[in-house]
Parts: structure tokens; C-alpha cells; sequence
């Protein structure tokens, strides 16, 4: 066995697909169009396709595909070109960053809004109770939900309090290529879904891109000019846009790696039962969950240590050859970034407890049997020894 067992073996990845991603690389060498050569049209076609969805447009990050679906929804919606400070957008503070930078890029106020301990994911009857409760209720314009680890948030509910209070529901799918909600594919349930190539993510790409989908030809016409500097002719601009195209030579990569994702996706669903079925009856150990709605892809497979241990477990695991990572020590609301530009409700204990508690083990989609085996013993073997 070979150690250190890392998060994620993108070299044990790309040796698994080379013939075809070297080919797809080759192409783009031979016709040099790096800027809307014709992979980048047929990725999209391709990837709408597997998700469902309307229409589907390659941009540069998934942070760029956050900030253009929510400019968009400030356009169509509002009829401006960005949200105000005082318009709201609901999310979770248990997630990356990016999340609630793109609220503020956008214009608007982010709010955080606590998350299910079991789940991690944002919980909707503190949404519906935060609407209810507010002084000015018309300045809560939407909702951005995550689908955090690679599993749904509770759509049925999201959508439903979306509808009743008239809000927009932007899908942050960062973490959630190919994961379903009862059969649906996230990222088309809302009205707009966003994700992210970063190599990390179970669809990644050979560096930075991301892509918007959505089933409305008006919203995706506005994120199509706002990704492309504004404009739909580059020489009479109306909007002020940005340049945040998705490389031609990403798209080809994007490309073959879309044919390998639900196989690497039920790898990593394997991994995790061999993980849970290890790991369930340890004491201070609590594994993940996936709820009946849910095809959960496990971008992360994440348990918590509830009985204090977790920095002294992963000091352990580091020492016997196993690579662990915390997502995510800080709730965003802890964040300088956060402190003025953002309102909470409530105290958002559970963020702050999982951020205490969680620890994510490596899933790596080609992750041999042997090296989950050896990761499950090397945690009994600590919990089992020493007292807490
Ligand atoms: C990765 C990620 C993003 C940002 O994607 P980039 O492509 O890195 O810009 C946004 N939200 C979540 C939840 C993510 O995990």
C-alpha cells in the first residue's frame, strides 16, 4: 500500500483516462482555437444533457458562475444591474467561502442561516421563520442553497417556501455533479444552478472553470452577456460584464473526464459504505447521512468526533500515513470578510459545533478497498486505545 493515503490521486486519475484526455489535449494543439473552439460547445451540449437541463454555459470558476446566475436574477428580476445592500439572500455559513463572497459581489446582503446537524445543509423551516419574523420582508429577494459534500439539501421544502414568499432559489451544485434529488439531477430544481471544475470537484478540470445552467432562455441570455464583458456584440456593450469564458482545452479535458463521472461517483459511494459500515458503532463517532431523497456523489465523505478528539484523531491518522482535511474550520459569519457585510439569524450553534467537530477522509474515486480497510482500523485503533 502506498503512503500517505492522500484527500484525492489526480495523477492516479489522469494515468486512468491519459490515452483520451492526451487525445482531447492533442486536438486543441491541432486546431488552436483556445477561445470557443467547438469542445467547448459540444461540453455544454453533453453536459446538459446528463443534468436535464435547459441550456448549459461554460464560465471561468464556479465563483463567476455564482456572481453571473445572481447578477442575472437581479436583472431579470429587478431590472438592475445589481442587488443593493439591503436586499437579502439566504444561505448557509457551513460552506466555502465562495458562497457568500458571490452574494456580496452581487450586490446583495448575505444572511446566514443555521444548518441540520445530521445533514450539514441549510434548514428551511429557519428560513421560513427568519421571513416571517422580518421587519421588511419584500427585501428578502433569494434564496442560495448548497448542496454541501456532494449531497441535496432539502429541495421539496427549499422550493416550496421559495414559491410562498415569491423568492428566487440559485443552486451553489459546487460540490454536486451528478447527485440527485429524488431521481433530479441538483442544480436544475432551482432557477439556476452553478458549478465548479476545480480539479478537486468530482467533475475537474485541469485548472479553474465552472458553468450556469438553467431551464430560462431569458436568465441564461443575461448570464451568456455577463460572462462575455456585457455585451452581445463585444463592440456596443450595455452591461458591465466580465471576461469569464471557459477555455476551450478545459472543455475538452471536462470533456472525457464526463464520461468516467458516474462511475467515479459510485466509486465513491462504495468507498463511503465501506466507511459507515466500519465506523458506525464506534463510540464518539458520528458518520454521515444520506437522507431517502438523496443520491448523495460524497465530494466529501465527512463524520464527526463528538467526544473532543478530533484535532488529537488527526494527528493519529497523520502519523499512520492518512491525509484528513477540516471543511470547515470557520462558519463564514466568523469570518473578517463577513463581519459588516452580513447579517445571522439566530446563533447559528450548529455551524459552529460542526465546525468543531467534522473531519473529511480521503475519497479518492480510484481509492483501493485495502487503503478505506486500512483508514477504518487506523480510526478504531485510536478510539478504541485511548480514553477521551
Ligand atoms: C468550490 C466551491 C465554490 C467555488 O468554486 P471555484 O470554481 O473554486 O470558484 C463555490 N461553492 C462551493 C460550495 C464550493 O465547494
Amino acid at each position: 500500500m502506498q503512503k500517505p493515503i492522500q484527500m484525492l490521486n489526480l495523477g492516479r486519475q489522469y494515468e486512468y483516462m491519459k490515452p483520451r484526455i492526451d487525445a482531447a489535449i492533442e486536438r486543441c494543439l491541432g486546431h488552436q482555437r483556445w477561445i470557443g473552439g467547438p469542445e467547448l460547445k459540444e461540453f455544454e451540449e453533453r453536459a446538459a444533457e446528463y443534468l436535464g437541463a435547459g441550456c448549459a454555459l461554460g464560465v471561468s470558476s464556479g465563483t463567476d458562475a455564482l456572481v453571473i446566475a445572481l447578477r442575472a436574477l437581479a436583472l431579470k428580476r429587478e431590472g438592475k444591474e445589481y442587488f443593493v445592500p439591503g436586499d437579502e439572500v439566504l444561505t448557509s455559513p457551513f460552506t466555502f467561502t465562495a458562497t457568500g463572497e458571490a452574494i456580496l459581489r452581487s450586490g446583495a446582503t448575505p444572511v446566514f442561516v443555521d444548518v441540520d446537524e445530521r445533514t450539514f445543509n441549510m434548514r428551511a423551516d429557519l428560513v421560513e421563520d427568519y421571513i416571517k419574523t422580518h421587519p421588511e420582508p419584500e427585501k428578502i429577494k433569494g434564496i442560495l442553497v448548497v448542496h454541501l459534500f456532494g449531497q441535496a439539501a432539502p429541495m421539496g421544502e427549499v422550493m416550496d417556501v421559495a414559491r410562498r414568499h415569491g423568492l428566487f432559489v440559485v443552486e451553489d451544485t459546487a460540490q454536486a455533479f451528478g447527485a440527485r434529488w429524488r431521481g433530479k439531477k441538483l442544480g436544475t430544481l432551482g432557477d439556476a444552478g452553478c458549478f465548479s471544475f476545480f480539479p478537486s470537484k468530482n467533475l475537474g478540470g485541469f485548472g479553474d472553470g465552472g458553468m450556469v445552467v438553467s431551464d430560462d432562455d431569458g436568465l441564461t441570455e443575461y448570464m451568456r452577456i455577463l460572462a462575455n464583458h456585457g455585451g452581445r456584440d463585444k463592440y456596443m456593450v450595455e452591461l458591465l460584464g466580465y471576461n469569464a469564458r471557459l477555455d476551450t482545452v478545459q472543455a475538452a479535458v471536462l470533456g472525457v473526464r464526463l464520461g468516467y463521472l458516474d462511475e467515479f461517483n459510485e466509486r465513491r459511494r462504495r468507498t463511503a459504505s465501506l466507511y459507515n459500515r466500519g465506523l458506525e458503532e464506534v463510540a464518539g463517532i458520528i458518520t454521515p447521512v444520506e437522507t431517502e431523497e438523496a443520491f448523495h456523489v460524497y465530494h466529501q465523505y465527512t463524520l464527526r468526533v463528538t467526544d473532543g478528539r478530533r484535532d488529537a484523531l488527526r494527528e493519529w491518522l497523520e502519523e499512520q500515513g492518512v491525509a484528513t482535511m477540516v471543511y470547515y474550520p470557520t462558519p463564514l459569519n466568523r469570518m473578517k470578510l463577513f463581519e459588516d457585510r452580513a447579517k445571522t439569524h439566530g446563533g447559528l450553534e450548529t455551524a459552529e459545533t460542526l465546525s468543531r467537530q467534522v473531519m473529511s477522509l480521503p475519497v479518492e474515486p480510484l481509492q483501493k478497498d485495502e487503503e478505506t480497510t486500512y483508514i477504518v482500523d487506523s480510526i478504531k485503533e485510536f478510539m478504541g486505545r485511548v480514553e477521551p
